[in-house]
């Protein structure tokens, strides 16, 4: 059969959906991710990466478009897409770990991809009709009519909001076009590039806590997009140079200030350690006193991939001489 537009046109349609619970689209919603960079220009050459920006997006895709009983993460159709039969979808793998791609082993977590997986690849002749805007429209319409129709105008809203443009910098002239969020390799380091992975890792971490704070759940999203928590590191990274998501954690502004000055720790059970005896707290009375959190468990992502990373937990308790 001949692998035109049709083809893969086809393909998109009749993609695998886990239909246990309900249809859950993850492969469409990979490939709109995908689509998406290509379209955006982050993915130029036919290699795609698990980058930050992947993930984000198609983070961005799943908590709107699929039902929320059942979120799977994004190493699922990056795995099963390669399995499916004459796929279109492929997957490099690490030097030294071919034999555990030709094994058939599944490589269904974010983590086992990292440590096999280069990167994943398309059929070349996909990947040059992606680079026309006529032929790639033709393929987002045929995911998005197929799997997502009751969504439409969900679908074309989200598409239009990149989630690496709508910060600004103060370090940055207004409406300053951010390079390429792929690049993210910390060897870079002028300063445009600094304030791009740092506003990439914030935007990422926040996502993936729904812009809600680890702390007291908080969540404020306000029209124009910006809200109230940051992506805070838990060992700096001045210091540390960490940009793992594991090292970030999601925080109001409150919370933020006073995690980063030692007010609060978290144990190794993901559970509040307030410094005793150290904070004079007067409030109204409908307002919960930061020491009434003590012992309670923080709000973690999804993915355990991403929950805070036990040894910089320990890091920040040590800092800040607070015991578990
Ligand atoms: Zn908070």
């Amino acid at each position: 059969m001949a692998k035109d537009l049709n083809y893969y046109i086809r393909r998109v349609k009749s993609l695998r959906v886990n239909t246990n619970k309900g249809v859950t689209p993850y492969q469409p919603l990979l490939l709109l991710t995908v689509f998406e960079l290509i379209e955006r220009n982050y993915i130029q050459e036919n290699r795609i990466y698990l980058t930050p920006s992947l993930i984000s997006i198609f983070v961005k895709y799943r908590s709107q478009l699929s039902p929320s009983h059942y979120q799977a993460d994004l190493a699922q159709p990056f795995f099963f897409m390669s399995r499916s039969s004459d796929p279109f979808w492929h997957l490099s793998p690490k030097s030294g770990r071919e034999v555990v791609l030709e094994s058939g082993s599944k490589l269904n977590r974010i983590k086992l991809l990292r440590e096999n997986v280069e990167y994943a690849y398309l059929d070349e002749a996909l990947f040059d009709y992606l680079q026309s805007p006529i032929s790639r429209n033709a393929l987002i319409s045929a995911l998005v009519e197929t799997w997502f129709s009751s969504q439409l105008s969900k679908v074309e809203k989200l598409m239009g909001v990149n989630p690496f443009k709508s910060f600004t910098y103060s370090g940055l002239e207004k409406n300053y076009e951010l390079p390429l969020a792929s690049d993210l390799d910390i060897a870079q380091s002028d300063v445009i590039f600094d304030a791009v992975r740092d506003t990439t890792f914030r935007r990422n971490v926040v996502n993936l806590y729904n812009y809600r704070c680890s702390f007291c759940q908080l969540r404020i999203v306000a029209g124009d997009e910006s809200n109230i928590v940051d992506g805070a590191h838990i060992k700096p990274f001045a210091k540390f140079k960490d940009d793992s998501y594991s090292n970030g954690i999601s925080l109001c502004k409150n919370h933020h200030w006073a995690f980063d000055h030692g007010w609060f720790s978290i144990n190794s059970d993901y559970r509040i350690l307030i410094k005793q005896g150290w904070l004079d707290e007067d409030a109204p009375s409908d307002l919960r006193f930061i020491q009434e959190y003590h012992n309670q468990e923080i709000l973690l992502p999804h993915d355990e991939e991403f929950f805070p990373d036990l040894n910089a937990l320990a890091w920040h308790r040590t800092e800040w001489k607070i015991a578990s």
